[in-house]
C-alpha cells in the first residue's frame, strides 16, 4: 500500500449511530481532505441486488455485480449530512437509505469476494490524492491499516438509537424507537461477528466516546489529533 505514503488518511470506524458520517464529513471539510463514505458503497450494491431481484444467497453473482459497479460519491449539498451517490449514472442518494436497504446490507457485506472488490475500489479512490477521511467499519483494520491517524467512535446504545431516530425522522421516515433499536441491535451483532472485515477497533486507533460530546467537540478533537500526528507530535 505504498500510495499511503503520499495520501494522508484519517480513518473513522464505529457502529451505526456513533456519529461517524456527520463528523467525518466535517473533519474532511476542515482538513481540506476528500471524504469517502464506504457504507454508501455497500448500500448501493445492496440496492442494485434488490433492483435486479437477485437472490442474496447467490454470492458469485453478487461479486460479479460488484466488479461492474459504476459508483460516484459526490459532495453533499450544503447543509445535508450525507453525500450524493450516483450509481450507473442514476442518483441513488435517497434510495440507498431506506429501511429495506439498511436491513439487507448484511447479506452483501458478509461476502468475502465482495469485500475484496470494494476494499480495492476504496483504496483506488484515494490513490494519489493529498488527503482523505474514510469512514466505515473496517477502515483502520483492513482498508487503510497503515494509516497514521485512526479513530474509533462509539456512544451508548440509547444515545445511538436517539440519534438514528432523529436522523430518520428529519428525513421524513416514519419509524418507531423500537424499530430503530431492533435494527441497531441486529446490525451491531452482524457487523461485529462477520468473518471478514468485522467492526473492530484497530489496536492503534484512538477511542472516542461521543455520548456526551457535541458534534463540534468531536470534530475539534479529531482535527487536533490529526494535526498532532501530521506535526509528528504523536507516534
Ligand atoms: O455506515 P452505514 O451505516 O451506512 O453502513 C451500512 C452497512 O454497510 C453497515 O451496517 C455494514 O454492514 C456495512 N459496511 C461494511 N463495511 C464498511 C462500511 C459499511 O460492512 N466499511
Amino acid at each position: 500500500m505504498s500510495f499511503l505514503k503520499k495520501t494522508k488518511a484519517i480513518t473513522i470506524d464505529g457502529p451505526a449511530g456513533s456519529g461517524k458520517s456527520t463528523v467525518s464529513r466535517l473533519v474532511a471539510e476542515k482538513m481540506g481532505y476528500v471524504y469517502v463514505d464506504t457504507g454508501a458503497m455497500y448500500r448501493a450494491l445492496t440496492l442494485k441486488v434488490m433492483d435486479k431481484n437477485m437472490d442474496f444467497a447467490d454470492e458469485d453473482a453478487i461479486a460479479d455485480l460488484a466488479s461492474g459497479l459504476m459508483l460516484e460519491l459526490l459532495p453533499s449539498c450544503k447543509g445535508s449530512a450525507t453525500i450524493r451517490v450516483m450509481m450507473d449514472g442514476r442518483d441513488v442518494s435517497e434510495a440507498i437509505r431506506t429501511m429495506e436497504v439498511t436491513q439487507n446490507v448484511k447479506h452483501v457485506a458478509k461476502i468475502a469476494s465482495v469485500r475484496k472488490k470494494l476494499v480495492h475500489l476504496q483504496r483506488k479512490m484515494i490513490d494519489g490524492i493529498s488527503g482523505a477521511v474514510m469512514e466505515g467499519r473496517d477502515i483502520g483494520t483492513v482498508v487503510l491499516k497503515d494509516a497514521a491517524c485512526k479513530v474509533y467512535l462509539d456512544a451508548s446504545f440509547d444515545e445511538r438509537v436517539d440519534r438514528r431516530l432523529a436522523e430518520l425522522r428529519a428525513n421524513g421516515r416514519p419509524v418507531t424507537r423500537l424499530e430503530v433499536a431492533n435494527d441497531l441491535k441486529q446490525r451491531d451483532h452482524t457487523d461485529k461477528t462477520r468473518k471478514v472485515g468485522p467492526l473492530k477497533k484497530a489496536d492503534d486507533a484512538v477511542l472516542l466516546d461521543t455520548s456526551d460530546l457535541s458534534v463540534t467537540q468531536v470534530v475539534e478533537k479529531i482535527v487536533n489529533y490529526a494535526k498532532d500526528v501530521i506535526r509528528g507530535k504523536r507516534p
